[in-house]
């Protein structure tokens, strides 16, 4: 039988907005790391003269995201990111943006493989990742780890296009 006395609680939460009550993160603190990503994206927008760009698309979520950047003397000066997604595609963006910018492309891109080795295979996070070690929690969620590895496949393909122009520019 159903305890009547819950009734009410059940009730009031039923307004709750919809990015905080789909957010697969239970820890109250990481929410809020996220939910302040998602409200307020670091580097959201478009380079205006990118070196590089390439988009990504999660047809599970819907998310979709494009990453430009711009490089300046061996460095990401630029990185921003364009598109529509979930609350958990949008922070990992945004987190993205801010963990890469004033890197070097192998800097970027070993970030982006230790975002990835924590997702994927469990590995621990380390100092230089700073927030987007919040998106641990994504991994008891298959289906989200998509969410969060999609902006950051859009930089590894943005970095392939930068990485290709060096390759013939300098030959
Ligand atoms: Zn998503």
């Amino acid at each position: 039988m159903p305890r009547e006395d819950e009734e009410g609680s059940r009730g009031a939460s039923a307004g709750v907005a919809a990015p905080a009550a789909a957010l697969p993160v239970t820890d109250t603190l990481y929410r809020e790391v996220i939910l302040e990503h998602y409200r307020a994206p670091h580097g959201r927008g478009e380079v205006a003269a990118p070196d590089a760009a390439a988009a990504g698309r999660n047809p599970l979520c819907g998310d979709e995201v494009s990453v430009t950047l711009r490089e300046e003397a061996g460095r990401l000066e630029e990185v921003r990111h364009q598109g529509c997604g979930c609350a958990i595609s949008v922070a990992s963006a945004s987190m993205m943006s801010e963990a890469v910018e004033g890197l070097g492309p192998a800097q970027a891109r070993e970030i982006a493989r230790r975002f990835k080795g924590m997702l994927l295979e469990g590995a621990e996070p380390t100092e230089e990742m700073g927030d987007l070690e919040v998106l641990e929690g994504v991994r008891s969620y298959p289906v989200r780890i998509k969410c969060a590895l999609l902006p950051w496949n859009a930089l590894l393909d943005a970095l392939d296009v930068l990485d290709g122009k060096e390759g013939r520019g300098h030959g």
